[in-house]
């Protein structure tokens, strides 16, 4: 019997098919390995309707449909996707940020993992960008990413900043500086940049300092970099801990009073941020407060609630007298970071403060 006459053509498709395994195989080896790891907020967020841009619910789509829904990430990178939590970021803890921070250390150690992009609520995402920038021990990208719009919203802007964020974690030109914030085409240094503004899209800023670099066209262009230390350079080591030294923020203002401070102190707090007003400045009738704080054990940090500028020592206040700390031009609330982890180092006011202007 002669052979049918489908074979030739059997053996061509086969080949072709071969051949195109082999041609995409290569291609997803030179594509780089991106781990999104998603943890909730307005980026995976749903409202009632297309034009619910307020009023919506944070934290409700999963990390894989977040991932289904941007199928250009397949071309620029090899994109895996892990729930690790699936929380409003308002509700961030210490503790999560110490199980996200194991977590990315952990993918990172691993040679088949390039970069790490964190999908993130805004509303505390310039925070676990400043923890991790602390604690993260690799030079290999790690970027977060949040969106101001539900992913239910007219324009959404979460799927073009997904995909922007996979870009900067997958760019080999994003390695070695520190933990990233990349939203609206921007990217940032996790230790300057700070939310300005309640709902509109442009968000995420670096007043003064400035943002490091900007995506454009699917490709991330870097201009600058903080000089601060930070990842692969830190002295902070989170592997062995569960928990982190209480640590809170008293917010200054006219007619300030010592209540929420008394309360924290009574409640056991082992450092105490003060958000002054101006430059930091004491209230008659809180400095007394705030020193008698300080002999029970708690160290304060002097920060300022303006919003930009370095916190002078010895300006406002004598704090080599008080044995005080200054926060240079950390934010309140990245002050706090920087205060936990410092406590878990030292109790020395000098080391601290040496800390302030390493970090
Ligand atoms: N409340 C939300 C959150 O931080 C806001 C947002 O993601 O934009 O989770």
């Amino acid at each position: 019997m002669s052979r049918p006459k489908t074979a030739p053509y059997r053996q061509f498709f086969a080949a072709l098919a071969t051949l195109l395994f082999v041609v995409t195989s290569a291609h997803a080896q030179t594509r780089p390995n991106v781990r999104i790891l998603a943890t909730g907020g307005t980026i995976a967020g749903t409202g009632a309707s297309s034009t619910t841009t307020v009023g919506y619910t944070a934290a409700t789509v999963g990390v894989q449909q977040l991932i289904a829904a941007v199928p250009e990430l397949a071309k620029v990178a090899n994109v895996k996707g892990e729930q690790v939590f699936q929380i409003a970021s308002e509700s961030m803890t210490n503790e999560h940020w110490l199980t996200l921070g194991k977590r990315v250390n952990a993918l990172l150690a691993q040679p088949d993992v390039d970069g790490i992009v964190i999908t993130h609520g805004t509303d505390t995402l310039e925070e676990t960008a400043y923890f991790l920038d602390l604690v993260v021990k690799s030079r290999k990208p790690v970027v977060l990413v949040g969106a101001m719009r539900p992913s239910t919203a007219l324009s959404a802007d979460g799927p073009l900043n997904l995909y922007n964020a996979v870009l900067v974690a997958g760019n080999a030109d994003a390695a070695g500086k520190g933990v990233l914030v990349s939203l609206n085409d921007q990217i940032h240094s996790a230790r300057d940049v700070t939310k300005t503004n309640t709902s509109t899209p442009d968000s995420f800023k670096t007043p003064e300092l400035g943002l490091i670099g900007y995506i454009q066209g699917g490709k991330a262009f870097f201009y600058r970099a903080s000089t601060r230390k930070h990842t692969f350079d830190t002295e902070f080591d989170i592997a062995n801990l569960n928990t982190l030294p209480q640590v809170d923020i008293v917010y200054g203002y006219a007619n300030m009073n010592t209540v929420a401070l008394d309360a924290f102190v009574a409640a056991g707090a082992k450092g105490i941020i003060h958000a002054g007003v101006g430059d930091g400045s004491l209230a008659a009738r809180v400095k007394p407060a705030l020193i008698a704080a300080r002999k029970k054990g708690a160290i304060i940090v002097r920060a300022s609630r303006v919003g930009q500028g370095i916190l002078a020592r010895n300006g406002e206040a004598n704090d080599d007298e008080l044995d005080f700390v200054a926060a240079d031009t950390l934010s309140p609330q990245k002050a706090r970071i920087l205060l936990m982890l410092a406590l878990t180092k030292t109790t020395n006011t000098a080391e601290i403060q040496r800390m302030f202007y390493t970090y």
